[in-house]
């Protein structure tokens, strides 16, 4: 099987079984990739080829002995990988250019879960990873309507901070083959803000743009990798804000899901939003 980053610089090439689908929902896997959760399966070492691109991966410590690796030139997720276990890659399964035939095990981490993202599935739902307690109850998010009329997000290691100083237009599931590689995930989790109310209040230098495809830019952080947002000629009066990185509930909730036709096999949409083979008409 083969992997490889949005821009296609980093190419990873699998020669055996990988391990179980696991979707973690903690905050540093909704910053890092941009969306609601992410999608990993766990890589022996000795089945991990990088075919071109190493040069360009870079890794930033997460946590103590927790490295997270992303594409220098279009930061796309690419691994984590823990001191404690040498031996393994947890690739970011949004990069795989196959069907692993893995199906997601478990919801993990969902005490710290999107408030605008509802798990509609039948998965076992941990309040942290699987090996922590089970979650029970209920949670407690923000009220929506109760926050101030701005909104502040920010990149996984904090250089990059943003607001968003007006109500956003809309807000959406993207399942299009582009938000798979740069979110490493299953899908792309957006708002749409005109692109006036859009302010990056810091690390303004580390915000790196990629053009993913002709005249569109999608902006992440060069020191993290956190995708932040997109900006495309066609629609220049908006700008597509990655939720992941959202600091803030939006107050408003998902209301499609947009080129489905490219949806990854192995993850199943099972809520009621309507759905577009394409994008928007
Ligand atoms: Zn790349
Ligand atoms: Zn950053
Ligand atoms: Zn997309």
């Amino acid at each position: 099987m083969n992997a490889a980053c949005l821009c296609g610089d980093v190419r990873i090439a699998i020669s055996g079984k990988v391990g179980p689908l696991v979707y973690c929902h903690c905050r540093r896997c909704q910053k890092a990739s941009g969306t609601a959760f992410s999608a990993n399966v766990d890589v022996r070492r000795t089945y991990w080829t990088f075919v071109a691109g190493e040069a360009l991966v870079r890794e930033l410590p997460s946590m103590p002995g927790v490295f997270r690796a992303f594409c220098l030139r279009c930061g796309s997720p690419l691994y984590s990988r823990r001191d404690t276990n040498p031996d393994v890659l947890r690739l970011r399964l949004g990069l795989l250019e196959a069907d692993p035939e893995r199906r997601s095990l478990a919801q993990c981490w969902v005490r710290s879960k999107a408030p605008w993202f509802d798990l509609t599935d039948d998965l076992p739902q941990y309040s942290e990873g699987p090996e922590g307690p089970k979650e029970t109850g209920s949670r407690q998010y923000g009220e929506p309507g109760t926050r101030e009329p701005m909104l502040r997000g920010s990149c996984l290691c904090g250089t990059v901070r943003y607001e968003v100083r007006g109500t956003p237009l809309g807000m959406y599931y993207c399942h299009c083959g582009t938000c798979q590689k740069a979110s490493g995930s299953s899908f792309a989790t957006n708002i749409i803000v005109a692109a006036t109310d859009l302010a990056v209040v810091s690390g303004r230098k580390q915000l790196t743009g990629y053009e993913s495809s002709p005249h569109k830019r999608r902006y992440f952080c060069s020191g993290c990798g956190s995708p932040i947002y997109s900006h495309a000629e066609k629609t220049r009066d908006v700008v597509s804000v990655r939720c992941g990185t959202l600091d803030d509930d939006p107050g408003l909730r998902p209301t499609e899901h947009i080129f489905v036709a490219s949806k990854t096999p192995w993850y199943q949409i099972t809520d009621d939003l309507p759905q577009r083979p394409a994008g928007f008409v």
